[in-house]
Formats: structure tokens, C-alpha cells, sequence
């Protein structure tokens, strides 16, 4: 017997198995690092250990891919470090077996801790975010008479999805949505991220069947924010399933999310499909017109709300209107800036008092630094930091630097050196490089200039 499993590509028996994996789990953690070994290597298992090859578990194609093409020579001559004789590794797709399951849970669990200090609503309608003071223009007008139309018609657009960066107005829709229909259909209203809270919930109480229940008996199911599904697994076979009964018995599904379907990332093809199978719809960023209106209907709304007499000329609203660029959540912000200080000063605000408080308002850029724009932008294109900052020149990792180095240059007061510093040493050159080729990008492609303006509103956000 012991000469046969000297042999090569025999099965090593119990008795002759010569690899501890958590030793190796924990040598790949300071190889690799925390962050790649938490979402990837973790959840990698030893199947079966051969002579000179290893099977190695892995819960889906996606993820074994991923490995394979990134990490896989690394891997090998880790284990080589405990058993020379490897010289080759298979990955197998395992089943979600109860111990994966755990594993999953788990990593899940760490981040609902966000979730749950974040304020979420959860089936909570706001009456205050209605289709009476949602202000149309050029920008939102196609996805404005959509969101009405599906209430008149219910799954005649099956699923609405409404795409468009962050504060454009999508939640206001979905929420407006939500309180047309609330009094005649089962209405149910839930972030993504509360989805998820939810369902790790359920696992842990073992409570699964009336999560199911739960969910699928609503007949217009309005889903905000569904690109935070992307690379969790089990939480996207969930929301799968759960789609699939919705549509199944004729309930109306409305999603909304920062990008088109098909532009998401880490997130399973048929479910990407699924989602760009009915209506979609985009929002765009909103035309001085647009920001005009939306500051006088503002003005009105505080007027009434607080009958106190606000005195913005037009040259002011103009003005403020024109300096804000990025979205409508920001330009509200600014807004009540200015008329937080008109009421401590007790004055009338002209246009350079404006222009002051303004100029403190968009010097926030002066707090935004390289590694705020580095982990904005990483989480933006969902590819861990240390791909981004590595050495490697695939493209979905080198347009990602780029941007990242373009909005260090434009953001930042640091030199062309530095910056390429805090990439991972790279030389002034290859910043230039960056900056020039982003700003050409910007100009000519539409999409590029969008994801940027996104990326500042995230990193003016935080
Ligand atoms: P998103 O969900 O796209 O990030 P929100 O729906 O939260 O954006 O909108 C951000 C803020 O801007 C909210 O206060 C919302 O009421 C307001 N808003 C957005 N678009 C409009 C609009 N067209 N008219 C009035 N208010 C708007
Ligand atoms: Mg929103």
C-alpha cells in the first residue's frame, strides 16, 4: 500500500495526508492579505489531496475563474511550501454544502453590522418623496412618465428598472411608485441592502420558508438599489429565486440601480438578464433648468413648511444652480447651506455672500485625499484595492487606476510623483499618462464622463 501512494496522481489515503489546510488558509492570509483572503481564498476547501495535485473546492464558476486567472501560480507555489511533490491544481464546484453555507453566513454577517447602523427603510413608504413634488425635466422626464404609467398599468413593464448616479432622483420615483400603489395592491419596499439583512436573518434563525413567504406574496415588489448584491452568491441566488416567483404569478417588480444591467458587475448573467428583460429606463444628470425649478420648489416647500419668508433672488438661485454639478441630493445640500446662513445673519444673501458660503461648500474638496479617491474608486469598479494598486495591466484593472490617478491629479493638491507613489511606486510618467488618456476618454465617451461625475459625487458624499 505504501508504495502505491508514492506513486504519482494516487489519491493520498486519511493516514498518509500531509497538509493541514487551516496552516496553509493562514499562510495564504499573509501572503495574500486580508482583504483578498476574506472575499476569496477563505472560502476555498480542500477536496482531496493526490500526490502531486490538489482538488480544491470552490462554491461557484465565477469564483473559480476569478482564482484561476489572478491568483492560481500563487496558490500553487504556496502549497508547494508544505508539499513539494505538488505540481498542479484542480478546482472542483462544490454544491453549497452546510459548511459552506456557514462560511458564507458568516462573512455575510460582517457586514450587516453596517447595515445595521445604517437608517434603512424597510417597507416604510415616505409620504414626503410623492409624484406631486417630484419636479420634471429633460433629464428625468422619460423615467418620470414611466413610473406613472406602471401604476396605471400594472405589469404591463415588467420589471421597471430605473438606472441613473447617485441623488438624481431614484428613490424619490420608487418611493413616489410605492405610495400610488400602496392602498390597492400588496406593496413591498426594501433596499437591497435590507434584503440582505433579511435574509442573513433568516439563515441564522433558520426561518427561511417565511422569508420566502414573506417576500413572494407581495404583488409589486419595488427593490432600491440592487447593484449591492453584486459579488454575494447566496444573497443573488435568493433574489433569483424570489424574482422568478414574483414574475411567475403576475406581480410587478420595480428595481433601481446605479448603473444599466448589463454594466454590473460581480453579479450572476441570468440575473443581469432577468433584470433588462422588461423596461429600462436611465436618469440623467439634471440641466440648469431642471436645478433651477427643483431650488424654487425647495424654496416654496420651507417657506410653507416654516412661514418664513426666504429671499433668494433669481441671480442667487442662478447661481447656485450653475456652481452645483454633480446632483440633486448636493444641490438640496447646498441650498440649505445658504439659507441656514441667511438665518443666522438674519440678512438678505447677494450673489457674493452666496459666492462665499458656496466656495466653502465645494472646498470639501480640499479634504479629499489619494486613498479616499483609491477605495472610492476601487469600490466603485468592484475590484479589490490591492488588484487596483498591484502591478498587474489588464484592462480592468488599468482603467480603474487611471481614473483613480486622473482624480488624484484633478482632486488633490499632491505632485505628479507623489501620486505615482501611492500607486505602488509607479514613475510621474505613467500619472501623465493616466491623466491625459481619462481626460481624452471624458471628452469623447459619454459613459466615461458619467462614471466620473458619479465617482466625485461619491468621493463629495463621505
Ligand atoms: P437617488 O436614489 O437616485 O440617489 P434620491 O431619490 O435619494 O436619489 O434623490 C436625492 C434628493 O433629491 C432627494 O431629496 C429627492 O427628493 C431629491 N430629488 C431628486 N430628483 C428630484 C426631482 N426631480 N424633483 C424634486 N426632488 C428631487
Ligand atoms: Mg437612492
Amino acid at each position: 500500500m505504501d508504495k502505491i501512494i508514492k506513486k504519482q496522481n494516487v489519491y493520498v489515503s486519511e493516514e498518509e495526508k500531509t497538509l493541514n489546510w487551516v496552516e496553509i488558509q493562514n499562510s495564504f492570509k499573509k501572503t495574500f492579505g486580508n482583504e483578498i483572503y476574506n472575499s476569496w481564498l477563505q472560502k476555498i476547501s480542500l477536496i482531496k489531496e493526490y500526490n502531486d495535485f490538489l482538488v480544491l473546492g470552490v462554491p461557484t464558476r465565477f469564483f473559480r475563474d476569478w482564482i484561476v486567472s489572478r491568483y492560481l501560480d500563487k496558490i500553487l507555489e504556496q502549497v508547494k511550501s508544505f508539499k513539494l511533490s505538488l505540481n498542479r491544481i484542480e478546482f472542483k464546484i462544490i454544491e453549497e454544502t452546510k459548511q459552506n453555507q456557514e462560511i458564507i453566513k458568516i462573512n455575510e454577517l460582517n457586514k450587516v453590522t453596517e447595515i445595521k447602523d445604517s437608517i434603512l427603510n424597510y417597507n416604510r413608504l415616505n409620504p414626503s418623496l410623492n409624484f406631486n413634488n417630484f419636479i420634471k425635466g429633460s433629464s428625468n422626464e422619460i423615467a418620470l412618465s414611466y413610473s406613472k404609467k406602471v401604476c396605471e398599468q400594472l405589469s404591463r413593464y415588467n420589471p421597471l428598472y430605473l438606472c441613473g448616479g447617485v441623488g438624481l432622483g431614484k428613490t424619490h420615483l420608487l418611493n413616489a411608485i410605492g405610495l400610488e400603489l400602496q392602498n390597492e395592491n400588496n406593496v413591498m419596499f426594501i433596499s437591497a441592502e435590507r434584503f440582505m439583512y433579511h435574509f442573513i436573518k433568516s439563515i441564522k434563525k433558520n426561518d427561511m420558508v417565511n422569508f420566502k413567504d414573506f417576500f413572494r406574496k407581495s404583488s409589486v415588489f419595488i427593490i432600491d438599489d440592487i447593484q449591492f448584491i453584486s459579488g454575494k452568491e447566496s444573497l443573488q441566488e435568493e433574489f433569483f429565486h424570489t424574482f422568478n416567483s414574483l414574475m411567475d404569478k403576475g406581480s410587478q417588480i420595480i428595481i433601481s440601480s446605479d448603473r444599466a444591467p448589463m454594466k454590473l458587475e460581480r453579479i450572476q448573467e441570468r440575473i443581469k438578464s432577468r433584470l433588462a428583460g422588461g423596461l429600462v429606463v436611465d436618469i440623467e444628470t439634471p440641466d440648469l433648468d431642471l436645478k433651477i425649478k427643483i431650488i424654487k420648489k425647495k424654496i416654496e416647500e420651507i417657506e410653507n413648511q416654516f412661514k418664513e419668508n426666504i429671499n433668494l433672488n433669481d441671480e442667487v438661485i442662478s447661481y447656485i444652480a450653475s456652481e452645483s454639478k454633480t446632483n440633486i441630493r448636493e444641490l438640496i445640500g447646498v441650498l440649505n447651506r445658504v439659507i441656514a446662513f441667511s438665518r443666522v445673519h438674519n440678512k438678505i444673501l447677494n450673489i457674493s455672500d452666496c459666492k462665499n458660503i458656496l466656495k466653502d461648500a465645494f472646498n470639501q474638496i480640499r479634504i479629499i485625499t489619494v486613498d479616499k479617491i483609491q477605495t472610492i474608486v476601487s469600490n466603485y469598479y468592484n475590484i479589490p484595492l490591492s488588484e487596483m494598486l498591484s502591478q498587474r495591466r489588464s484592462r480592468p484593472l488599468a482603467r480603474p487606476r487611471q481614473v483613480a490617478m486622473y482624480l488624484a491629479k484633478k482632486l488633490t493638491t499632491r505632485s505628479l510623483p507623489e501620486i505615482g507613489r501611492r500607486f505602488a511606486n509607479r514613475d510621474h510618467t505613467t500619472v501623465i499618462h493616466a491623466v491625459k488618456t481619462i481626460t481624452r476618454l471624458s471628452d469623447q465617451d459619454d459613459e466615461m464622463k458619467k462614471n466620473i461625475n458619479q465617482i466625485k459625487s461619491l468621493l463629495l458624499e463621505q
